[in-house]
């Protein structure tokens, strides 16, 4: 794992005791739980965080029917947060041996990956598995729209540093050929944005507030930690590193205003093993 990757998400902003609590977050974890096959007997998540999925999991009345759950996380400060069985470790190498778990779910995870580790990701996730794969990320995210400016460098770079964008047809043909779709569903919060509000708060957010939230490293400069750290192996999301801050904001800004249809927060597939 990229080591500036690995300091970004184990910034203790992101695991605090609440993290992952607000209702939105809640009832994605039970949909997904009750999206797992009644048949599971084994589930490894793979970027487990906090592990608010997994307990879910132990929660939803499948105590009996599950026999054992595990979570891989890469930071250890999230790890710390529940007492499952869980490991240390990096989701594109994972500690296990093939068809270990009867489902391996991986849950808003792999948009933040760089190329290679999301390729060896999808890798290891069917590796890992004997016959489901749930799945979750943002549904067709526009990466531009959850930018912020670096007050520094003034380079524009996605806040969660989410790296791509799922639609339905992309995400749906993943796992093609070993894996086929089983089901998917939209689900989440229908998420409206209209032009007006939208244009007052970006104009009010540069005007007043230009610096990116807490936990948030600039990938360009760093800005937003003390110590310096190598970032030229950093892979970035596209819409960072504009040489030209001025037409750099007048881009984004006039990007984000513009009208957008209202749509769930996230995808959910279900893979099954053929
Ligand atoms: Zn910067």
């Amino acid at each position: 794992m990229n080591p500036f990757l690995r300091e970004y998400y184990n910034q203790p902003v992101f695991w605090r005791d609440d993290y992952g609590s607000d209702e939105a977050n809640l009832e994605r974890v039970r949909v997904v739980a009750e999206a797992l096959p009644q048949d599971v007997r084994s589930v490894l998540d793979v970027g487990c965080a906090n592990g608010k999925a997994l307990l879910a999991l132990v929660r939803r009345g499948s105590q009996e029917t599950l026999d054992f759950v595990a979570g891989v996380d890469f930071s250890e400060r999230a790890l710390r947060k529940f007492d499952l069985p869980r490991v240390c470790g990096d989701c594109s190498s994972l500690p296990f041996a093939d068809d270990s778990f009867d489902a391996a779910i991986c849950l808003e995870v792999l948009e933040h990956l760089p190329q290679e580790t999301f390729s060896r990701t999808l890798g290891e996730l069917q590796r890992v598995t004997s016959r489901y794969l749930l799945i979750s990320v943002p549904n067709a995210e526009d990466l531009r729209r959850s930018g912020v400016m670096c007050p520094k460098c003034f380079c524009w770079f996605n806040s969660s540093l989410h790296m791509r964008s799922f639609h339905e047809g992309t995400l749906y043909a993943l796992f093609e050929p070993l894996f086929v779709l089983s089901a998917a569903r939209l689900i989440g919060p229908l998420d409206r944005q209209y032009w007006l509000p939208l244009l007052l708060r970006e104009l009010g957010r540069f005007l007043l507030e230009p610096a990116p939230p807490a936990a948030c490293i600039c990938p360009q400069c760093g800005y937003g930690r003390n110590k310096s750290i190598n970032l030229s192996t950093l892979e970035v999301p596209s819409e960072s590193g504009n040489s030209n801050p001025t037409s750099s904001f007048l881009k984004n800004w006039v990007f984000r205003a513009w009208p957008k249809t209202a749509k769930r927060r996230w995808l959910l597939a279900l893979y099954e093993r053929r």
